[in-house]
């Protein structure tokens, strides 16, 4: 987003410049390369003044009883747990990637309460897949569940994982302005829970065997490469003061 107006402290470089347009004795070359360092001064302070500011906008899938009783069923035989609500304690973020390329169809892929299609997930429980959280393009963040609830989106870890959806794939990779989404994002929840791993799906079959992996059927696996090494690299050194482990102990 542009913002048009002009900050003070634009002005105030504007005022700084040492252009003498009126003098003839400024050559013209001279004067066009005082206007590029006046625009390059106005690109960099209006990027500065344009840093997005942290906001989650509201954009809840169904989460009725129907969706609840499909989320303990997936705690208790997937997990082998047996909570009395579809809550979790959050101590994990897994970060993915859609690979659908648009904010509607994903919504609409997770909005039903019941899983469509996808044979090798259906035989594994009815409840459909989702996230907590999804990160469009633009960095534009949503909350899809509330931050404690359940949501199927990693094997084995969705008990305690909040998942971060990011619109992209293979045939798009992720923004810059994602990459920052996701940083203020987990650092935010990281002041809120406990959170110890922050992890790439791609990564998540390492937690296998591990203290932290509950599922129930060692077979029950899908090979994931989302959101690859690359952005996890570059997400890690945004977080890195936070300290998060990136695999089993
Ligand atoms: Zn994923």
């Amino acid at each position: 987003m542009q913002n048009p107006e002009i900050s003070p402290r634009q002005i105030h470089n504007a005022e700084n410049l040492p252009i003498h347009g009126n003098r003839p004795s400024v050559s013209q070359n001279r004067g066009m390369s005082l206007v590029a360092i006046l625009l390059l001064l106005l690109a960099v302070t209006s990027c500065q003044d344009n840093d997005p500011t942290f906001r989650i906008f509201e954009k809840p899938i169904i989460f009725d009883e129907e969706r609840e009783q499909l989320s303990l069923e997936y705690m208790k035989v997937r997990h082998g747990l047996n909570p009395e609500h579809a809550v979790i304690d959050p101590r994990m973020i897994v970060v993915h990637w859609t690979a659908v390329y648009s904010i509607e169809e994903t919504f609409d892929i997770f909005n039903p309460v019941r899983l469509r299609g996808r044979a090798e997930l259906q035989d594994a429980g009815a409840l459909n897949v989702s996230a907590q959280f999804l990160v469009d393009r633009d960095g534009s963040i949503f909350r899809l569940l509330p931050d404690t609830t359940f949501a199927r989106h990693t094997i084995g870890l969705n008990y305690m994982a909040i998942g971060i959806e990011n619109i992209g794939g293979s045939q798009a990779p992720l923004t810059r302005a994602q990459l920052r989404a996701n940083a203020d994002l987990i650092t935010w929840l990281a002041g809120k829970y406990d959170i110890e791993y922050v992890i790439g799906h791609h990564e998540y079959q390492d937690f296998q065997g591990s203290d932290v992996w509950k599922e129930t059927d060692p077979e029950y696996l899908t090979h994931k490469v989302d959101p690859g090494p690359d952005f996890m690299k570059r997400l890690r050194r945004q977080l890195k003061p936070l300290e998060f482990k990136s695999g089993p102990d």
